[in-house]
Parts: C-alpha cells; sequence; structure tokens
C-alpha cells in the first residue's frame, strides 16, 4: 500500500516537472523550448511528406513597453495572461500556442495552409482589439501585430520558417501595427 501510495506520488511529481519545463510560467502555455520541439516535428513530417502543411503565426504585442511604464510591470503580466487566454480560445486544441519570450507568443497551425492562417490572423488582431484586459478595475487597450508563415519542405530548417514570420511580423509594426501580414513567398503554396 505504503508502495502504491509512494508510486503514485512520483508519478504525479514527474507530471508536475514536465509541466514545469515545457509550460511558460506565466500564462500556462508553451515555452519556448517546448514551441521549438514541435516546430522541429512539423518541420520533420513536412520532409518526409510534401503534402502536410502548417503554419505559423508570430505575434508581438503594440507598444507594450508603455504599458510597464505607465501602470507597471503587474499591469503588463495582466495583459499578457489575457493575450495568453484569448490566443487559447480563438485555435483548435490541435495547434499549438506558446510564448517565445517577452511579449512575443507564436502560435502553430498544424494542417493549415498561408490563406486560412492569415484570415485566423486577421481575426485575432480584432479579437484583441476589441477585448481589452480589466485590470484593477480599469480597462487596458492592447493590440497586437501578426507575422505569418508556412513550413515549405525545403526550408534548410525551422529557422527559415521563423526568419520569414520575423519578417512579416517586421512589415506589419511598419505598416502601423494592429495587422497581420502574410510572408510574400512567390513559391509557397497553400
Ligand atoms: P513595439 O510595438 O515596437 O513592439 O513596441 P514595444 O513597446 O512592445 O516593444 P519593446 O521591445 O520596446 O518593449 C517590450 C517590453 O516588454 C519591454 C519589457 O519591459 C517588456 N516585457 C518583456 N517581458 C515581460 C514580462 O514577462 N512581463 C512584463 N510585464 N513585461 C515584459
Ligand atoms: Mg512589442
Ligand atoms: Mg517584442
Amino acid at each position: 500500500y505504503t508502495c502504491f501510495e509512494e508510486i503514485t506520488e512520483r508519478v504525479i511529481l514527474g507530471r508536475a516537472l514536465e509541466q514545469k519545463a515545457t509550460m511558460d510560467f506565466l500564462n500556462g502555455v508553451a515555452n519556448r523550448a517546448s514551441i521549438m520541439d514541435q516546430l522541429c516535428a512539423e518541420w520533420d513530417r513536412k520532409r518526409r511528406d510534401p503534402e502536410h502543411r502548417c503554419a505559423i503565426l508570430l505575434l508581438d504585442l503594440d507598444f507594450f513597453k508603455q504599458i510597464n511604464d505607465t501602470m507597471g510591470h503587474a499591469a503588463g503580466d495582466a495583459v499578457l495572461k489575457h493575450i495568453s487566454q484569448l490566443l487559447t480560445e480563438a485555435v483548435r486544441s490541435a495547434d499549438l500556442v506558446g510564448r517565445m519570450g517577452g511579449e512575443e507568443f507564436l502560435v502553430m497551425l498544424r494542417g493549415t495552409g498561408l490563406a486560412s492562417a492569415f484570415a485566423l490572423a486577421e481575426r485575432v488582431c480584432e479579437r484583441v482589439a476589441s477585448r481589452a484586459t480589466g485590470f484593477e478595475g480599469a480597462p487596458i487597450a492592447t493590440t497586437i501585430s501578426i507575422g505569418v508563415s508556412v513550413i515549405r519542405a525545403d526550408d534548410a530548417s525551422i529557422d527559415a520558417v521563423l526568419a520569414r514570420a520575423d519578417h512579416a511580423l517586421y512589415a506589419a509594426k511598419n505598416a502601423g501595427r494592429n495587422r497581420a501580414i502574410p510572408h510574400a513567398d512567390p513559391l509557397a503554396t497553400d
């Protein structure tokens, strides 16, 4: 009996550790290491099966430093939690939501091409803009910019996919923020 209890305890402890290793401390979404693992698995699959599709959204909060500076770090953290929740609600259970670090998030959409990923990204922008974070009785309005890309069979590594998404994100920031931009890729098929 004692032995059974010990084993149960060890299983529970093991699960807690595993969760700690893959979850972002702040939001309960995936952390960077876990995101990279899963992206690499999709990239691997794409190389074996060119028909397989996988899109990624790279998201960065707009003017987030202002929120920290004017309302404090706790307000910033509340916004990050709120955004995590909105993102999790916006995707299917087969998809992945994670925080790459700071105020940058990533959404991985399995079985999705560029056009549908872009449509989802636009909905996410609208949703974030229309739902302020409630913090100490006052709403904090936030917007988000998104770069969209897809994994290609000829990508040398997952970094190539991330670089395209980052490029598109940069374009979204430059175009005035609060928008999604797909990576313009003449060779990409949806
Ligand atoms: P842009 O629209 O160009 O993205 O501007 P920005 O202000 O969002 O970008 P910038 O990179 O200048 O600022 C990001 C800020 O995010 C800086 C840092 O203090 C804050 N930050 C990073 N991680 C956390 C966190 O875990 N919690 C809080 N509250 N703030 C964080
Ligand atoms: Mg930012
Ligand atoms: Mg940033």
